[in-house]
């Protein structure tokens, strides 16, 4: 297959094409404001086997179904809660999607084979079009081959699913670069499954208390992950990721002093701007100011990749600050390091 890649003054021309893709059972990966997302049309169980083949995702992973109006959280989900609503008014169009009982024309390629399905409303045009042009409802994982940090940029979709689907739309880079927050709205008290740019007091100003998965910030809890995707080894690089925690002055003695010991291997450090002068590795990578979380978030996925690329085999990170979105953060980077963590 060749993979038709539409730059970004070409959204326009191609967005009837993009949409018809869809409806005849293609794929098409496009830009959302968390990242990009490989898009098939929701209702047909077939466009879901290839998803789950183009990326190599396990089939126990369920899809989120992405809308472009409230109004058609009717057509997904079996019964919409006075919860949803509030947070749909709230955070829709945006990065929250919710977990609620399935309708039953929601086909369990789509689900996993649960009786509840994840839905959200995108934040971006380009989204918003072609979920439009499909006809409403398409599900979307993130548009990476499993097991790969989410892609921030077309140019990483491209990377690693050319001649697997049918199209890319690139819209540049993404805004926020970290997945979406799930909520779970089908157990007594909602529970986050899956941490993000939208938080969990920001869920509490609307919803009063909220849970939040024991499992996400540890990988000793004895429990599996809520969210079926949340237990697989995700984002992680191809070397050896050890994320190191502690006053700023230690942090960098401690790192240097393994970077001494590492003669022979490529060795990388991810670094607030603060300490980017400080390490001795063969790649540093600066991730930005230690307060400035919005551009960590968006940095990290790139910067995982370029590793990669840069054949990197041994790695360090500084650990970032776990309040509001840098729980969203240290998640992800803890999965990226299998949870290879050192306080010193
Ligand atoms: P991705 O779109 O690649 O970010 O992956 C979707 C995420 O949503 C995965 O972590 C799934 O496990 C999670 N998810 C989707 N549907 C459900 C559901 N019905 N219940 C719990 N988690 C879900
Ligand atoms: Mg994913």
């Amino acid at each position: 297959m060749r993979t038709k890649f539409v730059e970004i003054d070409q959204q326009k021309e191609y967005m009837a094409q993009a949409g018809r893709i869809l409806q005849e059972g293609g794929l098409v990966a496009f830009p959302t404001e968390t990242v990009y997302g490989l898009g098939g049309d929701a209702f047909n169980p077939g466009s879901c086997r290839k998803i789950y083949e183009a990326k190599g995702r396990p089939s126990d992973n369920p899809l989120i179904v992405h809308i472009c109006r409230i109004e058609d959280l009717k057509m997904v989900a079996a019964e919409v809660p006075r919860e949803a609503m509030l947070l749909a008014e709230k955070f829709w169009p945006g990065p929250l999607t919710m977990i609620l009982p399935k309708a039953d024309r929601v086909p369990y390629e789509v689900t996993g084979g649960l009786d509840t399905v994840a839905v959200r409303m995108p934040n971006h045009p380009i989204a918003l079009a072609l979920i439009d042009a499909a006809g409403g409802y398409v599900v979307a994982p993130s548009a990476n081959s499993s097991g790969k940090p989410s892609p921030t940029l077309a140019g990483h979709v491209l990377e690693d699913l050319d001649g697997r689907i049918d199209m890319i739309l690139d819209g540049g880079p993404v805004g926020i670069g970290l997945e979406s927050t799930i909520v779970d709205l089908t157990t007594d008290v909602p529970e986050i499954l899956r941490p993000g740019y939208i938080t969990r007091e920001m869920l509490e100003e609307v919803l009063g208390q909220v849970k939040t998965d024991v499992t996400i910030m540890s990988a000793d809890t004895g429990q599996a992950p809520k969210a079926p995707g949340m237990k697989y080894r995700h984002y992680a690089p191809v070397g050896e990721l050890t994320i190191v925690a502690g006053e700023p002055e230690r942090v960098v003695h401690w790192i240097n002093e393994k970077l001494s010991q590492s003669a022979g291997k490529k060795t990388g450090v991810i670094c607030t701007d603060e300490n980017r002068d400080k390490y001795l590795a063969d790649v540093v990578k600066n991730i930005g100011k230690r307060d400035d979380e919005a551009r960590i978030a968006r940095e990290l996925y790139r910067i995982l990749r370029e590793f990669d690329e840069e054949k990197v085999e041994i790695m360090y990170s500084e650990a970032f600050d776990t309040a509001g979105v840098g729980q969203a953060i240290m998640n992800r980077l803890l999965k990226a390091a299998g949870y290879h963590i050192i306080y010193v």
